[in-house]
């Protein structure tokens, strides 16, 4: 805390519960309440702090404790490291795959826009890569799983005997993620 009031940091206070419970306890509420009444006593950084529950590794619960002693849960944490995640916390979810880290830094969690290259397929004439026709239905479906507003910008794809196919499968696969 005193390390947070030189550095006008806010304090962030974390632990995980040996039994998995993934949110915050009773317990958590009583000790919680005291501890963030000495933290705004003591650190005089202007904001509020917070508290995260742990499971697995990833943040299961979060919520901001206020000066006046109540909390707000919190949706979403985005953690800026060397990459960017978003973390929903009511669904429970950690998502952003790799390939979607482009577009969250370019458009954030709100839309996604997809540039639909389809020369990812094995029997491209022109690229190197190896998804199989099935592997696009993963795909879309991992596009579909991210829950948001999506538009697709269909890109490239050269087998044309395949492009039809694989394309409904990006569909198809979204449609059902
Ligand atoms: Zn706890």
């Amino acid at each position: 805390m005193k390390k947070a009031d030189r550095q006008k940091s806010c304090f962030l206070f974390v632990h995980s519960h040996p039994d998995g419970f993934p949110d915050h306890s009773g317990q958590d509420d009583l000790e919680e309440r005291k501890l963030f009444s000495t933290a705004f006593n003591r650190i005089r950084t202007a904001g509020v702090h917070a508290s995260l529950i742990f499971m697995n590794g990833v943040p299961s619960s979060g919520r901001a404790w206020l000066e006046d002693g109540s909390h707000a849960s919190l949706e979403r944490i985005r953690i800026i490291g060397d990459r960017f995640r978003f973390i929903f916390l009511r669904q429970q979810q950690v998502f952003i795959p790799d390939f979607f880290d482009r577009q969250v830094r370019a458009f954030g969690p709100d839309v996604l826009l997809v540039s639909l290259g389809l020369d990812t397929f094995e029997a491209d004439p022109i690229s190197k890569f190896r998804l199989g026709t099935e592997d696009f239905l993963r795909l879309g479906e991992l596009i579909g799983g991210a829950r948001l507003p999506t538009l697709f910008v269909f890109e490239g794809g050269y087998n044309l005997t395949a492009l039809p196919q694989i394309t409904v499968n990006v569909l198809e696969g979204f449609e059902s993620g």
